[in-house]
């Protein structure tokens, strides 16, 4: 017998399943399905990008030996780099927003990252957390800032892992994917791959509220109006990993979405994902319903729903915000 090994933990990154979601493929008569990246070692689809940026880094010698990570993120992304910091022997800092889950942030610490908090400010000011940690980055010695905003390694590794998978392991039997966008590295790199595949697929983004890319994509013009739960995702400006997109349209989800329908999966499939993949799904639904009976859609199950437990999960922190779950079917998706 063959040993099957994997070298390294880091290696066990990505080769996550695609899951039939069985409840929203009978409700809609089409197939969705979810790209389980909750299954990643640090929990997220954001440590394909960590550690294909770790690796583009080394090999352009923009990361020495003993050296440190700085990235400015709202928390998945600095899980991603901090485990394979360790692993590879570099320290690192992660500079996030103050808003973001307290389970993220005590996470970060518990991995052996540095975290500084910044005050939520808008891209705008340079209290915010991305020029933050470019400015941190500059201050310290033999110090990589990531940048997934801007640096493409970002993309190119959901172009060359993420949507491969979701191609092959689909059998290319794909109609439509769609997906929210926080950096952009996950809309760029799948959308620009499947496309080559099959230009025929239906490419479509999911916007939450209180993020520009919908009306940017519809109109061309950046507007921003309202806030959402969600975290990672939604974004007032084009980043590089952004124009990679290739895309046929937009949607937009509402909070009360979320919530309704992160409440249905872990019902209804035992799936517990976290507020960006439930928006992803309800983005899924409603791809299915523009496109009729019989297809085949993919999203992404960005991370798992654990991280979330003290909110979306949480019915004091819901109805605080206004937010009850109430929906008995699929009704909430009803415009
Ligand atoms: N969901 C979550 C929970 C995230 O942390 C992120 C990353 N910010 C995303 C979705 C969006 O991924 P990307 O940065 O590739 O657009």
């Amino acid at each position: 017998m063959a040993r099957n090994i994997c070298i390294g933990f880091t290696n066990s990154v990505g080769n996550t399943p695609l899951i039939a979601i069985e409840s929203l493929s009978a409700a809609t008569g089409c197939t969705i399905l979810g790209k389980a990246e909750f299954l990643n070692p640090g929990g997220s689809v954001k440590d394909r990008a960590a550690l294909y940026m770790v690796l583009e880094a080394e090999k352009a010698g923009l990361l020495k030996k003993g050296g440190t990570i700085v990235e400015g993120t709202a928390g998945n992304t600095g899980i991603g780099l901090t485990l394979v910091a360790n692993a590879r022997g570099y320290r690192s800092v992660i500079v996030m927003p103050s808003n973001q889950s307290t389970e993220k942030i005590e996470l970060l610490r518990t991995l052996g990252a540095e975290v500084e908090l910044t005050n939520p400010a808008p891209f705008s000011s340079p209290e915010n957390y991305y020029h933050v940690a470019k400015k941190r980055a500059e201050g310290l010695e033999n110090a990589f800032w990531a940048n997934q905003f801007e640096n493409i390694a970002n993309s190119e590794a959901h172009y060359r892992t993420t949507a491969p998978e979701i191609w092959q392991q689909s059998g290319g039997e794909l109609d439509g994917v769609v997906m929210a966008s926080g950096t952009g590295g996950t809309i760029g790199g799948v959308t620009a791959y499947l496309k080559e595949q099959n230009a025929a697929i239906a490419t479509y983004l999911i916007d939450p509220t209180g993020s520009g890319l919908y009306s940017y994509l519809t109109t061309g013009e950046f507007k921003a109006e309202g806030s959402s739960i969600t975290e990672g995702i939604g974004i007032n400006r084009a980043t590089a990993n952004f124009n990679r997109a290739r895309l046929d349209g937009a949607f937009q989800g509402t909070d009360q979405q979320v919530i309704e329908m992160a409440q249905y999966l872990l019902k209804h499939d035992g799936l517990f994902v976290g507020s960006s993949a439930a928006l992803n799904v309800v983005g899924a639904v409603k791809l299915a319903r523009k496109l009729g009976k019989g297809h085949t859609i993919a999203t992404i199950l960005c991370d798992g729903g654990g991280r979330y437990q003290s909110r979306m999960y949480n019915p004091e922190w819901l109805a605080e915000k206004g937010l009850t779950p109430i929906a008995k079917g699929l009704e909430f998706l009803d415009d």
